[in-house]
Parts: C-alpha cells; sequence; structure tokens
C-alpha cells in the first residue's frame, strides 16, 4: 500500500501541468483500489463549485460542476471528511448527472483535499458492486488526498497549477521582520545544488574548459572582493573562509581533476560535482579533526563553483541595485554577503518569525517574510513589494497599490524620526519609572555592537556566530580579542554574555549532529557541559576579556533544572580561578561576573525558588520559553500561525517569573523578541519587568512608547489581560489599548508576531 501511495504521489508532483497531474491521479489510484472509477474535483472558489476536473469511469466530456453543499461531493467538501456509501443513489443529497455515465455505479466514497483547513477538492472513487468500501480502502484514500493536498498546494503556490493561467499576484507568509521592501526580485536558489546535479556529458570540450576557467576566475575575484569587505567591516570571522576559498581554488589537484574529467567528456557541472565530492570524502575519512572538518568547506566551494557555473550560462547580473531576496532557506552569511544599501528585503521558503535568520532580518533592519512557497524562475527579476509588516509578497504589482506602499514607506520614515527622538533619553514610563533598556547583539557581525548610544548595556550578547562562521571552534585567544571588543564598547555598562547556544536552528558546520529534534536535543548548555574543554575555553575567554573592564554578566541558556547550573557553576568557578591566577601573575584583579540564566525552559519555571538561591540575575528568553510551553516549534512555517508569545499561558508564565523573582529581590530581564515588540514590551512593563533587551532598531520605538503610558493605567491592562483565555484577544485589546493612548502608527510598524 504504502509503496502504490508513494508512487502515485510522486507521478502526481512530478507531471508537467494540472491537467496531467489530474489525469495521471485518476488512473493510478483506479489500478491501485481495483476501482472502476475515480473522479476528482476541484473548488472553484469564485464560483462556489466544485468542478470535475478528471476522470477515469465517468464520461470525461461530461461538464460537472456542483455548488458547495450540493449533491455527495458538495456535501463532503462542506463536512470536511469522507463519506463513505454502499447505495449512493439513496442518499438525500445524490444529484444525479446521467450525461456522466455514472448510472453504472451504486457505491461511492469520497474524500476531500484539505490543506490548511481549506478544502481544495474532493476525490471520489467509485463502484459497480453496491459495497462500502472496506476500513483499509477509506484509509488508502483519505491518505492519499492528505498527501495530494500537499503537492497541490505547494504547486498552486510556486503558480503552476491551481492557478495555471495565471501567474501568482500575491504571495503569503509569515510577517518575519517588520517594514517595507520595493525591488526586483533576485532569486538565490534558481541556482541549481551541488547534490542535485545529474550526470551529464558535453559536445565541445574546450568550450566547457573555457566555462570552467571562467567560474574558477570569477569565484576568485569574488572571494578576494568579499575578503577585502570583511577585513574592512572588521567582520574576521569571516576572512578565514574566504581565505581558505581561494587557496583550495589555487590548488593544483582540484583543478586539474576537474579539467581531467571534462576532457573526457564530462559537462562542467557534472566534473564540478565529482571533484568535489571525491576530495570531500577524501577530507571526511582523515582522523585529524581539524581536516576532516574541511570536507564540507570542499563543498562549500563546490556549491559556490557551481553558482558562477551557473552564472556565466544564465542571464543573472551581479546585484548594482537594490533587489528583494528570495531564497529556500536564508542564512547569516547569505545576508552578510549581499551589501545591506542593496538588500530592500528578504523571503525565504523555510523558517518563521522566531527563526535565527529572521532575528537577524530583523536586527539588521531588513524587511522579511518567511514560509513562501515560490517559483524561482517565474519571479526572478520581476517587480515585488514586500510588507513585512502583513508577511505579503506583491508580484508585479500595479501602479495605484506601488503608490500606496511607496507613501507608506515615506511614512515609515517620518515615524522614525519622530521616534528617534527619544533614543537619547533614559528609558521610562511617562510617570517617570526607570525602565532599562538594553541591547541584544551578536547575532551576526553587526553594526549593533557599536551603537552603544541611548542603552543602559548589552543585555544579551550571543556568542554562536564566531562559532558558526568559522570551520572549526575558535581559538580562546580568538574569542578573547571578539569579546574584549564589545566589552570595551560599553566599558561603564553591563554587558550580559551568553555562553554557547549552538543547536536548534543553530547547527555548528564542522560538527555534524543528527538528530530528529534538534530543538529538544543537544543544545546550549546540554553540549557544553558534555564539552567542557569547549565550556572552559569560551568562559575563560570571556574571564580573560574582562580583564580591566569589569562589566562582564556570564549567562548560560537553556538551564533545565539546579543540577545543570551547579555542575556549570563548578566550571565557571574552576575557570575563574585560572585565570585569576594568571592575572595576579600580571599584578591584575579580575572581578568576579554576576551569573544568571536564561529562563526559558519551563521546567525551570517550577525551580525557580532554588535557582534564586544559586544567581544573581535571571533572563527571560520568550522566544523559546513560548516554542516549548506551547510545543510549537518556532521555526516551522506551518505552525506559525500557533506560535504566539502573548498566549494567556506565557503571560502566566511571565507573570509568576517576575513575582518570585520580586520576592526574592533578584534583578530579572527580558531578551527575548516580545521585548521589542510594542504590546510586548507593554505588557512586559505592566507585569513588573524593568529591564528590557532588545535589537538596535527597537530600542527607539520602545522608549517612545513607554514615555507615553502611564504605570498604573497598563498595569490595569495588564492585569485584564490575564484573564483572558483567547490567544488573539490579548493582541486585539492591547493594540485598542495602545491606540487609545494615540500610539496607533507605531503599534502598526512595530508590530512583530
Ligand atoms: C530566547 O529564546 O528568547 C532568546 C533570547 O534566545 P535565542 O533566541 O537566541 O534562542
Ligand atoms: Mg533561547
Amino acid at each position: 500500500m504504502l509503496t502504490q501511495l508513494r508512487n502515485i504521489v510522486q507521478s502526481v508532483a512530478a507531471s508537467a501541468d494540472l491537467h496531467q497531474a489530474l489525469q495521471t491521479l485518476v488512473q493510478q489510484t483506479c489500478v491501485a483500489m481495483h476501482t472502476e472509477c475515480c473522479s476528482v474535483y476541484l473548488a472553484n472558489p469564485e464560483q462556489a463549485s466544485f468542478d470535475l476536473m478528471a476522470t477515469q469511469g465517468l464520461d470525461p466530456a461530461a461538464q460537472v460542476s456542483l455548488s458547495f453543499g450540493e449533491g455527495l461531493v458538495g456535501l463532503v467538501g462542506e463536512r470536511a471528511e469522507p463519506i463513505n456509501l454502499a447505495h449512493a443513489r439513496e442518499h438525500p443529497a445524490f444529484k444525479p448527472f446521467p450525461a456522466t455515465g455514472e448510472d453504472a455505479f451504486q457505491s461511492f466514497l469520497g474524500t476531500p483535499i484539505i490543506y490548511r483547513k481549506t478544502v481544495l477538492g474532493v476525490l471520489v472513487v467509485q463502484q459497480h458492486q453496491p459495497r462500502q468500501f472496506d476500513e483499509s480502502e477509506e484509509s488508502f484514500l483519505v491518505t492519499l488526498a492528505a498527501q495530494l493536498a500537499v503537492v497541490f498546494a505547494h504547486a498552486d503556490a510556486k503558480g503552476g497549477w491551481l492557478n495555471a493561467s495565471q501567474s501568482p499576484v500575491l504571495l503569503e507568509g509569515v510577517p518575519a521582520s517588520p517594514g517595507v521592501g520595493i525591488a526586483n526580485a533576485w532569486c538565490d536558489d534558481s541556482q541549481p545544488r551541488l547534490e542535485d546535479v545529474a550526470p551529464a556529458s558535453c559536445l565541445h570540450v574546450q568550450k566547457e574548459l573555457d566555462r570552467l576557467d571562467a567560474a574558477l576566475d570569477d569565484a576568485s575575484v569574488e572571494f578576494r572582493r568579499l575578503r577585502k569587505r570583511f577585513d574592512k567591516e572588521l567582520q574576521k570571522e569571516a576572512l578565514a573562509i574566504f581565505d581558505l576559498f581561494v587557496h583550495l581554488l589555487n590548488d593544483p589537484m582540484l583543478r586539474e581533476d576537474m579539467t581531467l574529467r571534462i576532457q573526457q567528456g564530462d559537462e562542467a557541472a557534472w566534473a564540478v560535482r565529482q571533484t568535489v565530492e571525491t576530495f570531500s570524502s577524501r577530507f571526511a575519512a582523515m582522523d585529524d579533526p581539524y581536516l576532516k572538518a574541511r570536507a564540507a568547506d570542499v563543498k562549500e566551494l563546490g556549491q559556490r563553483l557551481l553558482y558562477f557555473l551557473s552564472e556565466a550560462s544564465s542571464n543573472h547580473q551581479p546585484i548594482s541595485s537594490p533587489i528583494v531576496l528570495l531564497a529556500r532557506e536564508l542564512t547569516a552569511g547569505m545576508l552578510a554577503s549581499i551589501p545591506r544599501a542593496l538588500l530592500a528585503g528578504v523571503v525565504a521558503e523555510e523558517g518563521a518569525a522566531n527563526s535565527h535568520a529572521a532575528i537577524l532580518a530583523r536586527a539588521l533592519g531588513i524587511p522579511a517574510v518567511m514560509g513562501v512557497s515560490f517559483s524561482a524562475p517565474r519571479l526572478h527579476n520581476k517587480s515585488v513589494i514586500l510588507d513585512g509588516h502583513k508577511g505579503l509578497l506583491m508580484i508585479e504589482p500595479a501602479a495605484p497599490l506601488l503608490k500606496e506602499y511607496q507613501q507608506l514607506v515615506q511614512a515609515e520614515v517620518s515615524l522614525q524620526s519622530t521616534l528617534d527622538t527619544a533614543l537619547a533619553s533614559p528609558g521610562k514610563s511617562q510617570d517617570g519609572t526607570r525602565i532599562q533598556i538594553h541591547l541584544n547583539a551578536g547575532l551576526s557581525a553587526d553594526s549593533s555592537i557599536a551603537i552603544n548610544q541611548g542603552v543602559d548595556g548589552v543585555g544579551l550578547f550571543r556568542t554562536e556566530v564566531p562559532f558558526l562562521m568559522q570551520r572549526r571552534f575558535p581559538s580562546e585567544d580568538e574569542q578573547v580579542k571578539q569579546y574584549r571588543a564589545i566589552l570595551a564598547s560599553y566599558p561603564d555598562k553591563p554587558v550580559v554574555m551568553r555562553t554557547l547556544d549552538i543547536g536548534g536552528d543553530k547547527p555548528l558546520p564542522y560538527l555534524s549532529v543528527d538528530e530528529d529534534n534538534p530543538f529538544l536535543g543537544w543544545r546550549g548548555i546540554r553540549f557544553t557541559l558534555d564539552h567542557p574543554d569547549i565550556f572552559l575555553i569560551q568562559v575563560r575567554a570571556m574571564l580573560r576579556a574582562s580583564l580591566g573592564l569589569d562589566n562582564l554578566k556570564l549567562l548560560l541558556p537553556m538551564i533545565s533544572g539546579v543540577n545543570e547550573l551547579l555542575e556549570a557553576k563548578a566550571l565557571i568557578a574552576r575557570a575563574f580561578e585560572e585565570v585569576r591566577q594568571e592575572a595576579q601573575l600580571a599584578g591584575e584583579v579580575l572581578a568576579k561576573p554576576l551569573l544568571g540564566i536564561m529562563v526559558e525552559v519551563p521546567s525551570v519555571l517550577y525551580q525557580l525558588d532554588g535557582i534564586a538561591q544559586e544567581v544573581d540575575f535571571l533572563s527571560v528568553g520568550t522566544n523559546d520559553l513560548t516554542q516549548y510551553l506551547l510545543a510549537v516549534d518556532r521555526n516551522n512555517a506551518r505552525v506559525a500561525n500557533i506560535f504566539d508569545a502573548l498566549h494567556p499561558s506565557v503571560l502566566h508564565a511571565l507573570s509568576l517569573i517576575a513575582t518570585t523573582s520580586d520576592r526574592h529581590q533578584l534583578p530579572v530581564s527580558v531578551c527575548g523578541e516580545l521585548a521589542g515588540d510594542p504590546v510586548g514590551a507593554a505588557l512586559l512593563v505592566g507585569l513588573g519587568y524593568r529591564q528590557l533587551s532588545m535589537n538596535t532598531r527597537n530600542v527607539a520605538k520602545i522608549k517612545y512608547l513607554l514615555s507615553r503610558l502611564s504605570l498604573p493605567r497598563l498595569q490595569k491592562q495588564t492585569e485584564q489581560m490575564l484573564s483572558l483565555s483567547e490567544p488573539g484577544q490579548v493582541r486585539t485589546q492591547m493594540e485598542g489599548f495602545l491606540a487609545e493612548q494615540g500610539l496607533d502608527a507605531l503599534v502598526q510598524i512595530g508590530r512583530m508576531r
């Protein structure tokens, strides 16, 4: 059964057009189910009808269209569940269509094709014999319909099938970074992937060799250019990669191998794939872990070479004017390699509003929409409007719409300059209560480190990037340099540095860990406690970096209980003692950093009293707290609509943390994305939080917002919010409240769901 199912779905998915897909579907289903008739009806929302699109068994020339709710097919659609009848004609909803020749059939099994709560169509099998289809037949059809739904929805979004006549004009996704981007679309993944390159031979060997040479030269020039740029921008971590690529490109063995393959008749891309795979498996087989890790570099180089090869044969021009980047999966490297001024927005097929790439896009102020299915070749170079507030991508917009959006961009620019007036003054509510505003930094080697303006310090420095961007663990000295630069940027302010939080959606490229549930797996403190070597080096580096500056605070991610905390504390004490003694020899005094944990794993909520005895502060990670409390993958576009940091359960958890910290007089801050969201920030302050940490882009906005809110009124409003049970109500009512305070425009531009 499973094989048959898979075969049908694969044949349907591989079809060139809707007609072929549906024809394949009905024919193969008849064979698989040993039935005489199979038909598929698709929903036509404009006519509110189900139209017969393909059939095996009925007269294909018959035009059948049933209004929603009409006939057995309409009933299946309306009830959104299968109907299985031995005597179809006796059912009160039966509607005869003699022209189809269906008189011959007695039994009927219809099942809806549903994608994300929408009925896309109805799949029907019929038989001469008056008998009910058995359970296994019914479950086969239901499974088939569920799998087809995904294929149909995907094909539809890619502009190919259900809307075969017209290209899509509007694609919807998850709002991931606010703002509007107007530019031409640039499809990053219009290029083939290395693993997709199929064996191919060439007719003109010399022409192919020239193509390879041109690609190698272009790649060399590009890597040198990027190297220079990163050098200028002091992104030392990125330099190493490009140095290595240049080095590999000049490796005569690599070149010779590719050349030889082409001389033997292979097409250039196929030669690249084979050479790259041979070399990378050689590296992978080595014992030395450093050399082993080079396997990934060689593959990445191959991918980039392939890009230059197809660049040479495609009509892609180098990026010289602003673009909206469309990618399958957005990475930090991708965002870093396109100058900010040329990046009007980003759209990704994978990811959601709280994936790290989305957080990075927000930190860089790049409008972003995630979870959008698109057809790269169809969209490349088309003019688009990206609406990061609503999560929309509009393709080839008409002039009036374009004008409207251009006006919106202008309005946003002028609103931002109003908000910027709040930047210099300290964060305070309208009635003068001080709210500390800290910065989240470190997710990219971005400029936020340099902005020591208008903030009370760094509330969260994520240390993963140097680990992710290099091709090995950074050395202690390299880390010291990096951390020192940040601590020195805030000489008189606290800087909270978090120990390594890799895993989840931040896997290390050189440490492949294959896990079914990486967010529930070897992540954060779990990884570093299993690798005390890495943890000790990092903590030592942080401590050494803090010598003489004394502004370091240490933060531990993903703590799920007191045990982990005590284990980490013992290692920190060891690192501290080592660095203290070294410092003493050099005549320096090492200050003891304050220690805190991220409150982001729900188990900690019930151990706060014990934890309070062991730490100096808490920092609430609402991104993960929401993910784990609601059991919603923060990175999965399919469930993005139920990832809601304003869910009443999350609010109650936040309230519990605030009151417990207060009872223990333990400083507590919030560093998740909620703190930079106007509604979220207002609620957090209403709940009693007095320290919020956010990305640079949100600082002015949140300060402005708080300065216009009276604390007693806000507290009253927040209390009411705690009594709500519907997730959506909290946002709606809070937005209403903020609008009453004259803050509606700000809510519009700042909305982050
Ligand atoms: C969080 O989980 O809220 C958080 C701030 O950490 P990260 O987003 O890096 O997981
Ligand atoms: Mg987290």
